[in-house]
């Protein structure tokens, strides 16, 4: 039997066009509504899930490591490591887990690894107790990121978990760590190496889609991010695993979408896939 958990954490607000790519304003600001900056508030959830003794935090979001300047740019709010309240209110601290998986390194989904920001000190690493499981190639891709996604990692990170001798970097479907219960998938469109992780559930595959489909408005196949790498290659590999989920009766968890955890998706007479029976805002998901 296993518990499992959506665990809010900072929210981001990042410019909706960057957000939605080639789709002009007039059809995504019915999806999500711009503020005067042209910025989405967009959510950094994380999924927590204990089973048995064990318990595996499923991404750390944004955190609060950013310099107040930086946090001003991004719209990180408010100050402090709201994942560490959302911990505390199930009576955890990030001491307490045991496995921390990490989709990426991008900032908004691994920056909550880090301390919040104190003048004049280096943020450095929590979940002293943690494994930090992560694909080899997402952790390749943050030592030497291209010119045009630099920006998205964070330098001092990758020497941090390096040093802490409890990373595990993943190559296959699953982690001598986890056992069976737990699969990855991969795909390469936004980040290469980016790492999806399916649970098991008495409810059938429940799936963390990470950045490859960060919200329900991404679920439109042709839906893409100004921030992925190669588009077409997202909308081929969203269109398989989205096949995957409405075949086997699956449920999507979204990070970023600002209102719906938790979906399962159906697919229509003519092709295109949406969210059916969506939870909105919810802790306890079983
Ligand atoms: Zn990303």
């Amino acid at each position: 039997m296993i518990k499992i958990s959506s665990l809010l954490g900072n929210t981001q607000h990042l410019d909706g066009g960057a957000m939605f790519g080639h789709v002009p304003k007039a059809l995504w600001s019915n999806w999500l509504q711009p503020d005067d900056n042209n910025c989405v508030r967009l959510e950094c959830r994380a999924l927590l899930i204990e089973d048995d003794n064990k318990r595996i935090l499923l991404e750390t979001g944004i955190g609060a490591f950013f310099s107040p300047e930086l946090k001003k740019r991004y719209g990180v709010s408010p100050e402090h490591h709201v994942l560490l309240d959302s911990l505390q209110n199930l009576g955890l601290t990030h001491k307490d887990i045991d496995v921390v998986i990490l989709s990426h390194l991008h900032f908004d989904h691994a920056g909550g690894l880090l301390t919040g920001y104190q003048e004049g000190h280096k943020s450095s690493l929590l979940f002293p107790n943690a494994r930090y499981l992560l694909s080899l190639e997402a952790f390749i891709r943050a030592k030497a990121p291209h010119l045009r996604d630099k920006a998205s990692f964070i330098p001092e990170l990758t020497a941090l978990l390096d040093a802490s001798g409890r990373m595990e970097l993943i190559e296959g479907n699953h982690s001598a760590a986890l056992g069976a219960k737990y699969t990855f998938h991969f795909s390469h469109g936004h980040t290469p190496g980016l790492m999806l992780t399916e649970i098991s559930t008495e409810q059938g595959p429940l799936i963390f889609a990470a950045d490859l489909i960060p919200g329900v408005a991404w679920l439109h196949s042709p839906i893409t991010m100004g921030y992925d790498r190669f588009p077409e290659q997202v909308v081929d590999e969203k269109e398989s695993l989205l096949e995957y989920i409405v075949e086997n009766e699956g449920r999507l968890f979204y990070t970023h979408d600002p209102k719906i955890t938790l979906s399962k998706v159906v697919r229509d007479e003519k092709g295109r896939f949406s969210a059916s029976e969506l939870l909105n805002e919810v802790t306890r998901i079983e």
